[in-house]
């Protein structure tokens, strides 16, 4: 595989004499092809089934644990979403909401656009009144390299359709409530 191969000069080049990461290029492929598994999913069929519903309040799933890469130097992202809708006859499991998450937190991210992608998808999905989703993440580029300030949450939010008016802080309140 040709990632490998430039994986290998990597870290070749990092431990030249170390005879021990012979299949460590391999591994990190590997381990590659698991956190960048979000591409080519068809979010349609991840959503699976919906279910007719005349439920009306907010439907919410709050703080699923997420792990991303960010684009920009392959540093962890680390946090969790909490997404919401206002359905409009139409309901998902709820595990599916989870799904759709990871999804997108497995590709090359930036949060702000991770955020406005899970929420295009349940617009997509649901054709709901509104959708909200609030991400809380530690990026690992901020916390364990340049200026390495740890504990420091990167917050993104998304809100569409009624979830832009009144109903929008009922959503934070669930979302951010612990
Ligand atoms: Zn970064």
């Amino acid at each position: 595989m040709e990632i490998e191969t430039h994986l290998e000069a990597v870290v070749r080049k990092i431990d030249p004499n170390n005879g021990e990461i012979n299949r460590t290029a391999k591994r990190v492929a590997e381990s590659f092809g698991e956190f960048f598994s979000g591409y080519n999913v068809d979010i349609l069929k991840i959503a699976g089934a919906l279910y007719d519903s005349s439920m009306e309040d907010l439907i919410i799933l709050k703080d699923i644990h997420f792990e991303s890469h960010c684009e920009h130097h392959l540093a962890p992202i680390v946090g969790t979403a909490s997404v919401g809708y206002l359905p409009n006859g139409k309901i998902i499991g709820a595990s599916k909401l989870a799904r759709i998450v990871d999804c997108f937190a497995h590709r090359l991210q930036l949060q702000e656009r991770m955020t406005i992608e899970i929420g295009e998808a349940l617009e997509l999905v649901l054709s709901p009144k509104g959708v909200g989703v609030y991400v809380e993440a530690e990026h690992f580029c901020i916390s364990h390299r340049g200026v390495r300030k740890q504990g420091a949450q990167f917050v993104t939010r998304y809100f569409s359709g009624e979830l832009k008016g009144p109903v929008r802080q009922e959503f934070l309140t669930t979302a951010q409530g612990k």
